[in-house]
């Protein structure tokens, strides 16, 4: 390691406050530093390459080299670095985006808002819902309900609607109006010989009850991702967005779609929406659509909805919502150019073919003693980690063998994500068969290391 990265490291430690890290590892290990990357590989200060498993946060989709958004970046920063779409001001790469995105959007929706992150759009669909519910004559549909484990950003309002119980400790969260229903994780929870189906029967019931216990007229969105990403890679059962569905029209409970991992391609589809056929009322997505070369996200929704603002705003004088950043035209620029690309590579039709080896090297890993279950779709796969499969018997929490598991991976050069005993394989978009196959090896080879200490 060289004296640039022992110093960066040194006041990395001395002064950066860590987000979603351990404090005390962070003062006494310090910080893995990632130095540049290429492709799917990363490498940090001590030279090592590393595939990234995880494609950064679920957001590097065309991985880390790519001088076409480069020139699309230092482009608009020649032209037009900033400009605010405060105060009825615009500028043409905002205008330009909005209209691809909600020509791209799952169906019926036609307006856009922009923010800088997933949880941004998230908490403005919020405000949004109760905003719209002031001028629809629901004003007291306030309640928001989420899934425990599901994951919706770090704002108060998208933190405390997100079912992360480590993120609620000690900050007084969630604040009262948020809500959660059962996670559909069918491997864990499943009675002995109930079916998928049933079981997503189940979960649409407990739902139902929730809705009916806290009063229909005050609920007013569920919010939900097609497939969870932030409670570990977990694919829906069947039946089980039909079912749910089905309790949202009956009590006419908006629908949210936290398309912020699983937009733009991650599920084989452009949008999960489309690989599971969700038909939500409100859209929000970030990180890929920028490739993650810059923060930017967006909430779509319906015409229907802007006509409420539209009443609201006519009656205060001003739609009193947004951020400076909103729109900004580098990350319009980006995200343009990212979505070019996507079409020019055909990114959807590449994760449909790559994902037939990435599912079935990831299949192949339920054959380890370590994993009982594996399922995925597109480039987006959970493992199940469990100390005895058939009977479906965890490990105790305090071995944190996923923690473990991850540990090896990064050893081994493959940076995989562990919640919990849950282990998430989302490598960037771009990857390529054989580079599956060398992540596919790595991560068998840790699930042996770590075979080897709890065995
Ligand atoms: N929604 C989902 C599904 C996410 O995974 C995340 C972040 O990981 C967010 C929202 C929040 O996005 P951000 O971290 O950009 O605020």
């Amino acid at each position: 390691m060289n004296a640039d990265a022992k110093h960066s490291i040194k006041a990395d430690i001395a002064h950066h406050v860590h987000p979603q890290s351990n404090l005390r590892q962070h003062a006494e290990k310090g910080p893995t530093m990632i130095t540049h990357g290429k492709g799917v590989f990363i490498y940090d200060s001590e030279g090592r390459e590393i595939i990234d498993g995880f494609s950064g946060l679920g957001c590097v989709s065309l991985g880390y080299h790519n001088e076409r958004l480069a020139d699309a970046a230092m482009g608009q920063m020649n032209t037009l670095p900033f400009a605010p779409t405060f105060y009825n001001r615009s500028h043409p790469r905002v205008a330009e985006l909005g209209e691809r995105l909600i020509g791209l959007a799952p169906g019926g929706m036609n307006r856009v808002m922009f923010q800088c992150s997933g949880s941004e759009a998230n908490d403005t669909a919020i405000k949004l819902l109760w905003y719209t519910n002031t001028a629809n004559g629901n004003p007291n549909r306030r309640k928001i309900i989420g899934r425990v484990r599901g994951y919706h950003g770090n704002t108060v309002a998208t933190v405390s609607l997100s079912g992360q119980p480590h993120m609620h400790r000690k900050f007084g969260l969630p604040l009262p109006e948020f809500k959660h229903t059962e996670l559909p994780n069918y491997y864990r929870f499943h009675i002995d010989g109930e079916s998928e189906i049933e079981f997503s029967n189940r979960m649409a019931a407990h739902f139902e009850d929730l809705v009916l216990s806290e009063g229909p007229e005050t609920v007013a969105a569920f919010f939900a991702e097609p497939a969870i990403s932030g409670g570990g890679a977990l694919m829906p059962p069947e039946g089980y967005w039909d079912a749910m569905q089905a309790v949202l029209r009956k009590y006419d409970i908006k629908f949210v779609a936290d398309e912020v991992v699983c937009g733009f391609g991650r599920t084989g589809n452009l949008w999960g929406s489309q690989t599971w056929g969700l038909k939500p009322d409100m859209v929000s997505c970030a990180k890929a659509l920028s490739a993650a070369f810059f923060p930017i996200s967006a909430l779509m929704f319906k015409d229907e909805m802007y006509a409420d603002m539209m009443k609201n705003s006519d009656e205060v004088g001003v739609f009193g919502h947004g951020y400076t950043y909103a729109g900004h035209p580098v990350g319009a620029a980006v995200a343009l150019e990212a979505l070019d690309i996507y079409d020019e590579i055909d990114l959807v039709g590449h994760v449909r073919k790559v994902s037939e080896t990435f599912l079935a090297r990831c299949r192949a890993l339920s054959d380890h003693p370590l994993v009982a279950e594996v399922r995925g779709v597109g480039l987006f796969c959970g493992l199940e980690l469990m100390k005895d499969a058939t009977k479906r018997e965890p490990f105790d929490p305090s071995w944190k063998v996923g923690e473990l598991v991850q540990n090896f991976a990064h050893d081994r050069g493959l940076y995989l994500r562990a919640i919990g005993d849950r282990m998430s394989f989302m490598p960037p978009l771009i990857i390529k068969e054989y580079e599956i196959e060398i992540a596919a090896d790595r991560f068998k080879a840790a699930l042996d290391d770590a075979w080897a200490v709890v065995r």
